[in-house]
């Protein structure tokens, strides 16, 4: 399989040395595409700037804001079977960047943000054959705003992951996720490694694209 995997967050700049962005750390996203490409998969892992080493064998793309990370799935996807956005994609960027440093002032100030382009949201309407799976990551309502999730985006799976439980979601080494499925089946895995939580989504993976 042809697989693309999305990890790590965005930065959306204010000023040439200020930016916004989150606390992924994009472990998720690494341990799906390492796992992937252990498998024999044909892996293109597109991410933000983390601190991790990319599978010796993926294409590997650096991305920095959303709008790059849209256009380099895009461009890809024709020549894929499968899309995993496991990237934390900042929802919001400054309205205006900057291009001088701005300048440090005593008064607070209004900074105007304006929404990045919703990756899978604006792929869904050309979906075709492709699989998509996305992650939901909420700290209320879970299971709720997940399934929401995975009607509004179109998806085939989506990986529900609580990130204000101990243990599970941005920076640390285990998750603890339930999968949905499109057709409502549903698995709750306990809490787990990241790279056992990716050979879960693998293994619903294969054997969605082998029906
Ligand atoms: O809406 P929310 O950001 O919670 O959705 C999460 C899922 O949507 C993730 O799979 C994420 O990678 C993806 N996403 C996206 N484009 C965005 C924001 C999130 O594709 N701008």
């Amino acid at each position: 399989m042809k697989i693309i995997v999305t990890a790590g967050p965005t930065r959306e700049a204010l000023d040439p040395v200020r930016f916004l962005s989150n606390r992924s750390s994009g472990k998720m996203g690494y341990a799906l595409a390492h796992a992937a490409a252990r498998r024999g998969h044909k892996v293109t892992l597109i991410s933000g700037p983390v601190a991790l080493t990319p599978p010796a064998k993926a294409t590997f793309i650096s991305i920095t804001t959303a709008a790059e990370m849209f256009s380099a799935v895009k461009h890809r996807l024709p020549r894929n079977d499968a899309l995993i956005m496991a990237a934390a994609v900042a929802d919001w960027r400054p309205s205006r960047f900057s291009p001088r440093k701005l300048k440090k002032t005593n008064k607070p100030w209004r900074l105007r943000l304006e929404p990045t382009p919703d990756i899978l949201m604006s792929l869904r309407p050309r979906k075709g054959r492709w699989i998509f799976i996305g992650f939901a990551a909420e700290t209320d309502h879970l299971l709720k705003k997940a399934r929401a999730k995975l009607v509004a985006k179109g998806l085939d799976l989506i990986v529900a992951n609580n990130v204000s439980q101990r243990g599970s979601g941005f920076e640390v080494n285990t998750n603890r996720v339930t999968l949905i499925a499109r057709d409502g089946r549903v698995q709750a895995l306990p809490l787990m490694a990241k790279t056992e939580v990716a050979a879960r989504i693998l293994d619903w993976l294969e054997a969605r694209f082998a029906r």
